[in-house]
C-alpha cells in the first residue's frame, strides 16, 4: 500500500492533457535543426508577439527577484479600462486554463455535474473529473455545440456548463442570438463558462456581446487568453470576467502569485497594441482562405473555422500525422476529441501554409 493507492479514484483515472509536440523534441528525434521545423499544432500566433509586449517583458525581467503583484493591479486596471468592466469582476490566471479550473473548483464536487459538448476543448472534461464531478457530454450538431440539447441536458446536480466559442478543435461558432437564447434557458443557479479564447479572430458581426451580458446573467463567466492572438502562450496569462461574487470566490481559491511578473507586464503592454492584433487577424483571415483553397484542391473535406486553426479530414490521420512529422511539420491529431479521421492545423504564415499544403499533397499521393 502506498499513498498513491489512497488517491481518490477520480484522480487516479485522470488522463493527462495531450499537448502539441514541441519543436525541440522533433528536432532531436529527426536530427533536424529547430529552424527547419514548422509547428502548426497549438494554435500559437505565427507572427510571435507584439514588440511592445516583448519590450515590457524585457523590462520586467530586471524585477524577477521580487514577488509579482499578487493582485495583478496594473493588468486588471488596463483590462477594466479597455473592456469597460469593473475590476472586481476580473480574475487573472496562469493562462485561461487556470481560470477554467478555478471556475470548476469553485462549483464542482463529487455528486455534482458539468455539461459540455462532444468535440469540445479537452480541459472541460479534465477539470470536471479532477473535482470528482460527473461530466455530461452532449452530442455535437454538425461538429458544433447543440445549445438546445445542452440546455435540456442540465440535471438537478449540474453546477456548470462549458461552452467554447469558437470551439477548439472544430472551429465552430455559435451565433450571438443562439447563445443569448441559451443563457435565457439556463437556470440562474447554473454557471455558464463561455470560453472566448479566439475572440480576437472573429469579425465584428460574429462576436457575441458577451461582456454586456454579464449584468443580465450573473451566472455567466467569460474567459479569454493572451495565448492565442496576443502571442504570449509561453508566458501563461488569461482572465475570467464574472459576477463580483463568483470572481471573489475564484480569487480566494487561486494561488497568491498565480501570474508571474513578466507575464503581467507583457500582457498589459500587449493589450495596448491594437495594430498587432489587427495584423494578426488579417494574416489569419488570409491563411484560412489559403488553407481552404488548398484543401479543396486536394479534395479534402474540412470544418469551416472561425478560429486560427482548421480541422481537415484526411482519413488515416495518425499515418498522415507521422508522415508530416518526417517532413518537419507538426500538426495535431484529434482522435482524442472523437475525430479520428481529422487533423487540426493551425493557420501559419503564408509560407508555412504553403509548405504544409505541399507536404500534405505529397503524403496523400
Ligand atoms: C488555447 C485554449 C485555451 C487556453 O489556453 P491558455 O493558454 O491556458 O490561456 C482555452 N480555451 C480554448 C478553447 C483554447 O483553445
Amino acid at each position: 500500500m502506498s499513498p498513491a493507492d489512497n488517491a481518490p479514484a477520480h484522480v487516479r483515472a485522470l488522463a493527462p492533457y495531450q499537448p502539441g509536440k514541441p519543436i525541440s523534441e522533433l528536432a532531436r528525434e529527426l536530427g533536424m535543426p529547430e529552424h527547419a521545423i514548422v509547428k502548426l499544432a497549438s494554435n500559437e500566433n505565427p507572427l510571435g508577439a507584439s514588440p511592445k509586449a516583448l519590450a515590457a517583458a524585457q523590462r520586467a525581467l530586471a524585477e524577477v527577484a521580487l514577488y509579482p503583484d499578487g493582485s495583478g493591479h496594473a493588468l486588471k486596471q488596463a483590462l477594466a479600462r479597455r473592456l469597460g468592466v469593473d475590476p472586481c469582476r476580473i480574475v487573472l490566471g496562469n493562462g485561461s486554463n487556470d481560470v477554467l479550473e478555478l471556475a470548476a473548483r469553485v462549483l464542482l464536487t463529487p455528486g455534482t455535474s458539468a455539461v459540455y459538448a462532444q468535440h469540445a476543448f479537452a480541459v472541460y472534461p479534465l477539470a470536471t473529473q479532477a473535482c470528482g464531478a460527473r461530466g455530461i457530454e452532449v452530442p455535437a450538431q454538425d461538429y458544433g455545440h447543440d445549445l438546445t440539447a445542452m440546455a435540456a441536458a442540465i440535471a438537478p446536480d449540474t453546477r456548470l456548463v462549458f461552452i467554447a466559442n469558437p470551439n477548439n478543435p472544430t472551429g465552430t461558432l455559435a451565433a450571438p442570438e443562439a447563445l443569448y437564447a441559451f443563457l435565457r434557458r439556463v437556470p440562474p443557479s447554473v454557471a455558464v463558462v463561455l470560453d472566448e479564447a479566439y475572440v480576437e479572430y472573429l469579425d465584428p458581426d460574429e462576436r457575441a456581446p458577451s461582456l454586456d451580458w454579464l449584468t443580465e446573467f450573473p451566472n455567466l463567466v467569460v474567459t479569454r487568453t493572451f495565448s492565442k492572438a496576443y502571442g504570449l502562450a509561453g508566458l501563461r496569462v488569461g482572465y475570467a470576467l464574472a459576477s463580483p461574487e463568483m470572481a471573489d470566490l475564484m480569487n480566494r481559491l487561486r494561488q497568491p502569485f498565480n501570474v508571474n511578473g513578466v507575464a503581467l507586464a507583457a500582457a498589459a503592454a500587449a493589450l495596448e497594441d491594437e495594430d498587432f492584433i489587427a495584423l494578426s487577424k488579417r494574416v489569419n483571415d488570409a491563411g484560412l482562405r489559403q488553407l481552404a483553397e488548398g484543401f479543396r484542391r486536394l479534395g479534402l473535406d474540412f470544418i469551416p473555422s472561425a478560429g486560427n486553426f482548421v480541422c481537415v479530414r484526411v482519413g488515416q490521420a495518425q499515418r498522415i500525422f507521422q508522415a508530416l512529422l518526417h517532413k518537419g511539420l507538426i500538426v495535431r491529431p484529434v482522435a482524442n476529441y472523437g475525430l479520428p479521421e481529422h487533423l487540426r492545423i493551425t493557420v501559419g504564415t503564408e509560407a508555412q501554409n504553403a509548405r504544409l499544403l505541399t507536404a500534405l499533397a505529397e503524403v496523400l499521393a
